[in-house]
C-alpha cells in the first residue's frame, strides 16, 4: 500500500455530486451516507493491502449502496424449508383478517385503550380478554410482548423472593438466552428443583414444598423429548397437590394450541383449554407458535392472580402495541369457528392440513418451469415438513418438494439467499431441497425464475 493508493480515493462530496447527477430523486442524506460508507470501506480495504478501485467502479458501488439503502431491510422470503413456524422468518403467516386489522390500526388512531362509557383511559386487554375467556374457559387473561416476557412477568408477580418448585426434567432452554433457571433468577424467584432429569414423581414435588413455596411450575418440553425410562407428573396431580397446600400451579405451555391438533392430522398436544380445564391457576403461551398470530405472550388464569400480574410494573414494560393487539384479536376470532373454517382462513392451518396432491402439484409446476444449465437437474421428491419454533419436534409431516442436483448445493443456496425475494431452502445429502408445503402458489413463478437465474450464473 502506498500513500498514493489512499489519495486515489476521491472525496465524498465529489462522489456525491456524481451520484446525484446520475440517479434522480435520491434523498440527499441517504446518498451522502452511501458515498461515505463506500469510501470508508474502500479505505479499509486499501489499508489492508488491496488495490485502489477505479473511478467508474467507485461510482457504481455508490449507486448500488444508495439504491440498497432506499429499500427496507425486511425483505420477502420464499420459505422453501418446509418449516411452518420458522423463527428466522417471523414465525406465523397471519390470517387475512389479521393483516387487514393491522393495516387499519396502523393507518390512523384506534380505540386501543379507551373506555367507551367514560371516555377515560381504559384497559388494552378488553380487546382480547373476552375472546380468550370464551376460547379457553379461563376467568381472566392478559397479553404481553412474548411468552418469554409472560413467564418472567408471572414469576416476578407471583413468586419474587419466594420459592418456585420445578421438575429437573423441565429446565428447558428454548433458544438464545431463554432458559428456565435464568428466567427464574431474573424474576427474583428462587428455583427449587425436584426429581431427576428423566423421572420426577409427585413425591418429589411434595418434598420440595416448604413454607416459602409460592408456586409449582410446569414447563411443557415443547422442543425436545426424553425417551426410555421416564416419568413426569400429570398436570391434574400437580393441581391436586397445589390445592392441598394452597399453592398456585403455573403451566408454561410454550406452543400452546387453542384447538386439538389431531383434528388437523397431527398428534395431540396439550391445549390451552385443556390446561385451564385441568385446573392450572395460570397458563402462559406464545401468540405466534400454534396460535399462529403476532409475536405475543398470552397469560390466562384465575382472576385474583391475573389482577396481581396486570398491576406489576413489568406488565407496563412488556405491554403490546396497537398493531399486535389488532392482529391478535383477528387471529383469535378465527378459532371461534369450526375446523374447516380455520383451515380455510388461517395460513398455518392451511399449510398443516394441505392435501398431498396439492403440494405435489406445486412441486411439479416448479419442476416444469425451472430452466437449468446442463450440469444441474430438477426432480420432484417426497420429503418431510416440520412445525418449527420448538413445537411438535417429533412430528414429520409427509410433504413434496423439488430436489436440485448441482455441482455445489451450498453455493446455489447462498446465491438464492441474496436478492429479492430471498429464497430459503434445505440442503440434504448435497442436494438442494425445496419443500413446497410452505411455498405459496403465487411464489412458484418467482421461485422458478430465481432458481434458473442463479444456476445459470453459477454454471452456464
Ligand atoms: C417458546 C417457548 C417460550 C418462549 O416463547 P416466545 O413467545 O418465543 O418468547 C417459553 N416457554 C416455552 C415452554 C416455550 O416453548
Amino acid at each position: 500500500m502506498s500513500k498514493e493508493d489512499l489519495q486515489a480515493l476521491p472525496p465524498v462530496h465529489e462522489l456525491l455530486a456524481e451520484l446525484s447527477g446520475r440517479v434522480r430523486d435520491l434523498p440527499r442524506a441517504l446518498a451522502r451516507r452511501a458515498c461515505r460508507q463506500v469510501v470508508e470501506s474502500e479505505r479499509a480495504r486499501i489499508l489492508a493491502g488491496g488495490a485502489p478501485p477505479d473511478r467508474a467502479r467507485l461510482a457504481a458501488m455508490c449507486e448500488q449502496t444508495a439504491i440498497a439503502m432506499t429499500k427496507t431491510s425486511l425483505v420477502e422470503v420464499v420459505n422453501a424449508t418446509g418449516i411452518i413456524l420458522h423463527t428466522a422468518f417471523g414465525r406465523a403467516c397471519l390470517p387475512e383478517a389479521a393483516i387487514e386489522a393491522v393495516g387499519s390500526a396502523a393507518r390512523g388512531y384506534c380505540s386501543l385503550q379507551w373506555d367507551w362509557d367514560s371516555g377515560a383511559r381504559g384497559d388494552r386487554d378488553t380487546h382480547v380478554e373476552g375472546l380468550l375467556r370464551d376460547l379457553t374457559g379461563a376467568e381472566a387473561a392478559t397479553v404481553v410482548n412474548n411468552n418469554a416476557g409472560a413467564t418472567l412477568l408471572v414469576l416476578s408477580a407471583l413468586a419474587k423472593g419466594r420459592e418456585v418448585v420445578v421438575s429437573r426434567g423441565q429446565l428447558v432452554e428454548i433458544g438464545g438466552s431463554f432458559r428456565i433457571p435464568d428466567v427464574m433468577k431474573q424474576s427474583g424467584a428462587v428455583m427449587r428443583e425436584g426429581g431427576c432429569t428423566n423421572r420426577t414423581h409427585l413425591k418429589d414435588y411434595r418434598a420440595a414444598i416448604g413454607p416459602d413455596t409460592a408456586a409449582l411450575l410446569r414447563v411443557h418440553p415443547s422442543n425436545f423429548r426424553i425417551r426410555g425410562f421416564t416419568s413426569e407428573v400429570e398436570l391434574a396431580d400437580l393441581v391436586a397437590l397445589g390445592r392441598e397446600h394452597g399453592i398456585p400451579v403455573i403451566d408454561d405451555l410454550g406452543a400452546g394450541s387453542l384447538v386439538d391438533l389431531s383434528v388437523f392430522g397431527l398428534p395431540s398436544e396439550p391445549t390451552l383449554p385443556d390446561s385451564i380445564r385441568t385446573g392450572a391457576d395460570v397458563v402462559c403461551s406464545s401468540g405466534d407458535k400454534l396460535i399462529g398470530g403476532p409475536q405475543a405472550g398470552i397469560v390466562l388464569g384465575r382472576k385474583d392472580l391475573l389482577d396481581r400480574i396486570r398491576k406489576h410494573p413489568l406488565a407496563r414494560a412488556l405491554r403490546v402495541c396497537k398493531l399486535t393487539m389488532a392482529a391478535l384479536e383477528a387471529t383469535l376470532k378465527v378459532f371461534l369457528e369450526e375446523a374447516d373454517y380455520i383451515r380455510r382462513n388461517h395460513p398455518v392451518y392451511a399449510m398443516i392440513s394441505e392435501d398431498s396432491d396439492s403440494t405435489r402439484a406445486r412441486a411439479e409446476r416448479l419442476c416444469a418451469s425451472v430452466i437449468l444449465p446442463e450440469r444441474c437437474s430438477a426432480s420432484v421428491a417426497a420429503t418431510s415438513s416440520y412445525m418449527g419454533s420448538g413445537a411438535l419436534p417429533d412430528s414429520a409431516m409427509p410433504s413434496w418438494g423439488v430436489v436440485i442436483a448441482s455441482p455445489d448445493a451450498g453455493r446455489l443456496a447462498a446465491l438464492l439467499r441474496t436478492g429479492e425475494p430471498a429464497i430459503a431452502a434445505r440442503i440434504e445429502a448435497e442436494l438442494l431441497l425445496l419443500d413446497m408445503r410452505t411455498v405459496f402458489d403465487h411464489q412458484v413463478g418467482v421461485l422458478a425464475e430465481r432458481l434458473s437465474v442463479a444456476a445459470r450464473e453459477l454454471w452456464a
